[in-house]
């Protein structure tokens, strides 16, 4: 007879794992679901990854520099922070979880805007740790008063905000860090397509660590690096719960030499603004009504004269690009999501073939 599976912990048991975005494994989808970035990354970062694995991988065979120093460097440089109160992530998801395996936990719950990155419930539920949520409003704001109070140990603000795209001014965020009690993590994965962050604001106060990642901006999701600017304290607590190597050699050399690439990144960011802006003005023209967007995807409502924007319309404009090979995103859990698409901005290409197919559905629909 087959014995039982032992039983994990109670909270773990009654939890449900992140549904990422599809991930086609086949060619020939023009691939919109997921924010990659379109371009190849900087070529300096695919140097450094072949220096870093040494002459047939010869150097694969040593461990890295156990706190990612290479990376912490970089970032360092990148943002004029000190290197000492930079920690580096496998992917900032890693970090994400590891300030609320630090921060949060039975009692001490973890907060975040509502629609927000539905990762974090995830990584609280395995803490055994509850989440509050604070809503976004019809008009896309939200009290911060709210947030203030809400009692979370650590509050996450994704900013600019995902799936939404709309952006809360640094200035705004440094009051509401002067009023939370707990730990504000500004979840900044989208910053290198917008034009303020809160950078400034981990460097001056005790409470506000900045989450980067390498995988948008960068190119580099494929990758997974990431990094957080911290309070001094902060940083030496992150370090003490860290898995000891938590970033491969590899992925430490390439994501340094990315982060000093800065040309690199101002010329691709202004190709996937102006890409954004193309995109935004053709969607509103076919009556589409777009969210203004600070990251590098577009929130759009697909409507046409037979269908009135709404759930099922989305869920028909969907499946029509889906046939088309065409993946975009749908949120059908929200009331702010659930009658739009979330689309990426790809190159121009993959933006006209993506324009094209919307064309032909508001046309038909
Ligand atoms: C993509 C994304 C991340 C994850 O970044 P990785 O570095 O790839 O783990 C984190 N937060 C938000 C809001 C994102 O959209």
């Amino acid at each position: 007879m087959k014995r039982p599976s032992p039983e994990p912990n109670p909270h773990v048991a009654a939890m449900s794992a992140y549904v990422p975005g599809e991930q086609p494994q086949g060619g020939g989808w023009v691939k919109l679901n997921t924010n990659e970035n379109p371009y190849p990354p900087s070529p300096a970062a695919i140097e450094a990854l072949r220096t870093a694995a040494g002459d047939a991988g010869s150097l694969l065979r040593l461990y890295p520099s156990p706190d990612a120093s290479p990376l912490r460097e970089a970032a360092a440089k990148a943002h004029d922070f000190p290197a000492g109160r930079v920690v580096a992530g496998n992917g900032s998801d890693d970090l994400l979880n590891l300030l609320i395996r630090a921060y949060a936990g039975p009692g001490r719950p973890v907060g975040m805007l509502d629609p927000s990155y539905s990762l974090y419930p995830v990584l609280a539920a395995a803490q055994g740790a509850a989440v509050i949520k604070v809503p976004i409003s019809d008009d896309l704001d939200f009290d911060d008063a709210r947030v203030a109070d809400c009692g979370a140990a650590v509050f996450f603000l994704t900013n600019p905000n995902a799936p939404l795209g709309v952006s809360f001014t640094s200035a705004r965020i440094a009051a509401l860090a002067g009023r939370f009690p707990g730990l504000l993590v500004v979840d900044e994965a989208y910053a290198a397509f917008s034009d303020d962050d809160c950078v400034s604001l981990a460097r001056d106060l005790p409470n506000v660590v900045v989450t980067r990642t390498l995988s948008k901006g960068h190119a580099l999701a494929g990758l997974r690096a990431g990094y957080a600017l911290c309070p001094e304290e902060v940083a030496s607590v992150l370090h003490r719960v860290r898995d000891s190597y938590n970033l491969d050699r590899v992925a430490q050399a390439a994501a340094a030499a990315a982060l000093l690439d800065d040309a690199w990144l101002r010329r691709t960011v202004a190709s996937v603004n102006g890409t954004r802006a193309r995109m935004v003005a053709a969607l509103t023209a076919i009556g589409w009504r777009c969210v203004p967007p600070h990251g590098n995807f577009i929130l759009a409502e697909p409507a046409s004269a037979r269908r009135p924007a709404s759930s099922e319309t989305s869920a028909h404009a969907f499946e029509f690009l889906k046939s088309r090979r065409i993946l975009v995103r749908r949120f059908p859990g929200h009331r702010l999501t659930e009658r739009c698409l979330r689309v990426s901005v790809g190159t121009d290409a993959e933006a006209d073939a993506f324009l094209a197919a919307a064309r032909e559905w508001s046309a038909e629909g």
